[in-house]
C-alpha cells in the first residue's frame, strides 16, 4: 500500500485521472460516466437535502432504501430477501468488500480471485492479513481454466471472490464457472463474495447472479451499488444482501469505517431501484453502442481488439501498432494522442501481468462524441 519511500501510493485510477486534468487529454482511464443519470433520481437527492435528511441515517441504511434493495432482488433475480435482516447498506462497494473481507478473514486465510482483478480485492486482502490466490483469465476469451479453479480452492480457501461483469476484462462469467464455483465453496466450505457492480451493464442475455444457483444463498455475500447503474459514481451508496448471520458480522466492521454515509442519497438510490425496466434495458443498449463506437475505433487505430461483453471497458493490445510496453504506452499515451487509458498490468501481479504487458484497458463510459474524438487521435498514433 506504501511507497519504497513511505509514502502512499496513488491508485492507478488516481494518478491517470491526475495525469488527464495536467495534460488535457480525454480520460478514458478511471471508469465513471461523463453524463449524469436519470433525472428523477438526481432530483430525488435535492428533495432529499430540501426535506431535512443530512443526518446521520440508521447504521444498517434507511429501511426504505434496504426495503429498494429487496424489491430489485426480486425483480431482477426472483431472489426473496428480508430487508430488515438481509440487507446492509454500504458506502460504496469499496466499503461493503472492505467490511465483508475484514470481517471474514482471520490472519493467512486465503482468498481465491481471478486474475486480473479489481485493485481493491489485493489490498484489502493484505490489510486483513489474509493470503491471496488467483486464478487466470486468459485472452483473447478471458474465461479461467476450471481445473485450475478446482485445484486453487482448497480447505485453506475462506472466501472465493468473485466478480461478473468482470472489471477490467469485461468477461461476463458464464453459469458452468459459476456453478463450480458453488460446487467448490460447499465442499471446501468457503464463503462467497460476489461483486456485481455492473449487474445491469451486461451486453450479452444473461448475467446470473452467483446467489440464485442452488447451495449458494446461504453462503453467499452479494455485494453492487447505484454508482454505475445511475452514473453516480460520487455518491457511494452500496449495498450487500446476505444471511442475516453474515450481515451482522459485516455490520460489526462497517460501523468503525464508516459508520454510515450518504444520508439524502439513500432515498434518490432507492427511487433509482424503482425506475421501470425500460430504463435497466436501456442503459446496457446504450452502453453497448458506446462499446462498439470504441472498439470500432481503437480497430482502426491498428490496435487488436478484444470482445467486452459487460461493464464500462475493452481491454485491447497495443503489440500490432508497435508498443509491446503497455505501461510505456499509457505513460506517452497523453502526449502522443491526448488519451489517458490504464494499462491491463494494474491488475495483476508480476507472472499475470508479464504475460499480458502489451494489454491496455479503456473506458468506454463517455459520450459518443468524446470517443469519436478520442479514436480519431488514436487514429494518429504511428
Ligand atoms: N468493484 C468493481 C469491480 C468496480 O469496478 C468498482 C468501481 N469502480 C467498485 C467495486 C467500487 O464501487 P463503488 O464506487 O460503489 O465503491
Ligand atoms: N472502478 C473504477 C475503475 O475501475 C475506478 C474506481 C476508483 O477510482 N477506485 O476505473
Amino acid at each position: 500500500l506504501l511507497g519504497a519511500d513511505g509514502t502512499v501510493r496513488p491508485t492507478i485510477f488516481a494518478e491517470m485521472s491526475a495525469l488527464a486534468t495536467r495534460t488535457g487529454a480525454i480520460n478514458l482511464g478511471q471508469g465513471f460516466p461523463d453524463e449524469d443519470g436519470p433525472a428523477e433520481v438526481l432530483e430525488a437527492a435535492v428533495a432529499a437535502i430540501r426535506d431535512g435528511h443530512n443526518q446521520y441515517p440508521p447504521g444498517p441504511g434507511i429501511p426504505d432504501l434496504r426495503l429498494a434493495v429487496a424489491e430489485h432482488q426480486r425483480r431482477f433475480y426472483g431472489l426473496e430477501v428480508d430487508p430488515d435482516r438481509e440487507v446492509l447498506i454500504t458506502a460504496g462497494a469499496t466499503e461493503a468488500i472492505a467490511a465483508t473481507l475484514l470481517a471474514l478473514l482471520e490472519p493467512g486465510d486465503e482468498v481465491v480471485t481471478f486474475e486480473p482483478y479489481y485493485d481493491e480485492y489485493g489490498a484489502v486482502i493484505a490489510l486483513a492479513g489474509g493470503i491471496h490466490r488467483t486464478v487466470p483469465l486468459e485472452p483473447p476469451a478471458f474465461r479461467p481454466d476450471l481445473d485450475r479453479l478446482r485445484a486453487t480452492v482448497t480447505d485453506r480457501t475462506r472466501v472465493i471472490l468473485v466478480n461478473t461483469p468482470h472489471n477490467p476484462t469485461g468477461a461476463v462469467l458464464d453459469r458452468e464457472t459459476l456453478s463450480l464455483v458453488v460446487e467448490l465453496a460447499e465442499r471446501h466450505d468457503a464463503i462467497i463474495v460476489t461483486d456485481s457492480v455492473y449487474e445491469h451493464l451486461s451486453f450479452v442475455p444473461e448475467h446470473i447472479p452467483i446467489e440464485s444457483l442452488p447451495g449458494a444463498r446461504n453462503r453467499t455475500v452479494a455485494i453492487s451499488s447505484g454508482g454505475k447503474t445511475f452514473s453516480t459514481t460520487g455518491w457511494k451508496i452500496g449495498w450487500l444482501t446476505a444471511p442475516t448471520e453474515l450481515v451482522t458480522a459485516v455490520l460489526a466492521v462497517k460501523q468503525f469505517l464508516t459508520y454510515v454515509n450518504g444520508a439524502p442519497f439513500q432515498p434518490a438510490i432507492a427511487a433509482g431501484l424503482r425506475l421501470p425496466d425500460s430504463f435497466f434495458t436501456g442503459i446496457a443498449d446504450t452502453l453497448a453502442h458506446k462499446r462498439d463506437v470504441l472498439s470500432d475505433g481503437l480497430r482502426a487505430a491498428g490496435f487488436g481488439v478484444f470482445p467486452s461483453d459487460g461493464t464500462y471497458f475493452v481491454v485491447a493490445d497495443a503489440a500490432p501498432l508497435g508498443y509491446p510496453d503497455a505501461v510505456r504506452l499509457c505513460r506517452e499515451l497523453p502526449e502522443l494522442a491526448g488519451v489517458v487509458a490504464v494499462p491491463l498490468s494494474a491488475f495483476a501481479r508480476d507472472d499475470y501481468a508479464g504475460r499480458t504487458a502489451s494489454l491496455v484497458r479503456f473506458a468506454f463510459c463517455k459520450r459518443i462524441e468524446v470517443l469519436e474524438e478520442a479514436a480519431r487521435r488514436l487514429a494518429a498514433i504511428t
